[in-house]
């Protein structure tokens, strides 16, 4: 049972496409935790950050967005684009990107857990072989736009583009995966390098891995160059527990861990300001999906667990980890899951049974 008796100011987008079919039943086992679990939310509904309102404003977000979103909690997000209407770079950037980056969510964390009923793509693998997180950086690194193009056009063109790395960029993502390994039981940090061959940012990567370790001796730490280490997401998935990357190494990582544990439409995603200085943003890993949209036919179960994540973030453990359970039971009932699991559930049939999980135990 929480002891808070303000209750949890939460920002409601769902966006567009399968969005706003699956923030709705987000929004159910959210309000079912709360009844469960003795704490309150104060939800706010928001058209912006769509498509739709787009059409409408010409713009994807409300001048005053950033006053209207900085004192919540937490921002509950479904998913960005409606490429028929509006070109994926416009609704991306005039929304999602916009809240990365005014609210300084430095941290892109994604579970990758092998769930039952999802099949593998990996042969021989068991829920409970794969448990882990991946912790990408999200604001620097690669991903600068530091550089240009000289004598362009002509044969001696040549293109830089400069990584760039902060010490107190690259220091925070690490405290929060070495804080994020050390409460875990396994205590085990994999950082993501390729210091052979990038041969500048990535020994001081290295380093400050090797400098922020000395404050978490009960932390295991070990690293692997990219190459090899995404093989070992795909031949030892069970040696990780929090992987840490830069930028474009966490892209990478985090898009190949869930795949490595089946369908994209049940991985949750959120984008942390761990000061708690900013909103943090939670969403599914998936987008929009136009081409299964107004069926009534989307896995609702990444909204769901990315629920499971925000109230952990918000400190309901416990809440959090009883909807995590929830997703497992009806998981493994054939006639629960949806299409893109080899079922014929519907969206709301599929929270359905989540719900009643959740209500039973
Ligand atoms: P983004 O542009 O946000 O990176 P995308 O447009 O490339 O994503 P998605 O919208 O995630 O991709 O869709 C990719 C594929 O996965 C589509 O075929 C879509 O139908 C399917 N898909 C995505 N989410 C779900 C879901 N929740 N349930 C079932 N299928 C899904
Ligand atoms: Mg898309």
């Amino acid at each position: 049972m929480t002891t808070k008796t303000q209750p949890y100011r939460i920002a409601v987008i769902p966006g567009d496409g399968i969005g706003k079919e699956v923030v709705p039943e987000g929004v159910r086992i959210l309000e079912a935790a709360a009844e469960k679990f003795g704490f309150r939310l104060d939800l706010e509904h928001h058209t912006f950050g769509s498509c739709d309102y787009y059409a409408e404003h010409g713009t994807m977000l409300p001048a005053n967005w950033k006053e209207i979103l900085t004192p919540t909690d937490a921002i509950f997000f479904g998913a960005v684009g409606w490429p028929a209407t509006v070109p994926d770079h416009v609704s991306l950037w005039g929304s999602l990107l916009q809240f990365r980056r005014e609210f300084d969510q430095y941290v892109n964390l994604r579970p990758v857990r092998l769930m039952p009923g999802v099949p593998c793509p990996l042969a021989g693998r068991e829920p409970g072989d794969i448990d882990f997180y991946v912790v990408r950086e999200n604001t620097e690194g690669e991903y600068s736009s530091v550089g240009g193009t000289m004598y362009p056009g002509t044969e001696r063109e040549i293109v830089i583009q400069e990584t760039v790395m902060s010490r107190h960029g690259v220091d925070r993502i690490l405290k929060f995966a070495f804080d994020l390994a050390q409460s875990r039981p396994k205590k085990h940090l994999t950082s993501a390098t390729k210091s052979n061959g990038i041969a500048i940012t990535m020994p001081y990567w290295d380093q400050r891995v090797e400098a922020m370790g000395e404050r978490y001796p009960d932390v295991r730490r070990d690293k692997y160059h990219i190459d090899i280490l995404t093989a070992h997401f795909v031949l030892n998935p069970d040696r990780f527990d929090v992987v840490v990357g830069s930028n474009l190494f966490g892209d990478i990582l985090s898009d190949l861990g869930p795949a490595c544990t089946g369908t994209i439409g049940i991985a949750p995603s959120a984008n942390i300001n761990p000061e708690g200085r900013f909103p943090s943003l939670f969403e599914p890993v998936h987008g929009s999906a136009p081409d299964i949209a107004g069926q009534g036919i989307a896995n609702p179960v990444g909204q769901i667990w990315t629920a499971a994540m925000m109230l952990e973030h918000l400190g309901e453990v416990d809440a959090a980890n009883a909807i995590v359970a929830a997703i497992e039971t009806a998981l493994r009932e054939p006639a629960s899951r949806t299409r893109d699991l080899k079922g014929t559930a519907t969206t709301r049939e599929a929270a359905d049974a989540v719900l009643r999980a959740f209500a039973a135990a």
